[in-house]
């Protein structure tokens, strides 16, 4: 369990508090406990804007930006950090569920 971060909002997972639940009660070994419970999202309608949104309301660096600007640079680079994760990759590799967290 080194270096993981969530699937889903990109917090680390070395907490194994942090880790959410399988269906089994086995911890996940993708998403942290506030996104994945019990075998399913926790906000399963959640978006990739909102989740980037979520995101950002967390991020010091966010909050306190001097300007539009780096607020916007901050934003871009969170967008592309977290559209790397399992659940908001494109769906390119033949999986055509609607969540991704199937492994295809
Ligand atoms: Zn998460």
């Amino acid at each position: 369990m080194k270096n993981k971060v969530c699937q889903s909002c990109g917090m680390g997972l070395d907490q194994e508090n942090d880790r959410g639940t399988n269906k089994d009660q086995s911890k996940s070994d993708d998403f942290c406990i506030y996104c994945f419970n019990d075998g399913e999202f926790t906000k399963e309608d959640l978006t990739f804007d909102e989740m980037v949104d979520i995101s950002l309301r967390y991020s010091k660096a966010y909050q306190n930006a001097a300007s539009e600007a780096e607020k916007n640079h901050i934003k871009d680079l969170t967008k592309d950090y977290m559209s790397g994760l399992k659940r908001w990759k494109k769906k390119d590799d033949g999986c055509d569920c609607h969540h991704c967290h199937c492994h295809k």
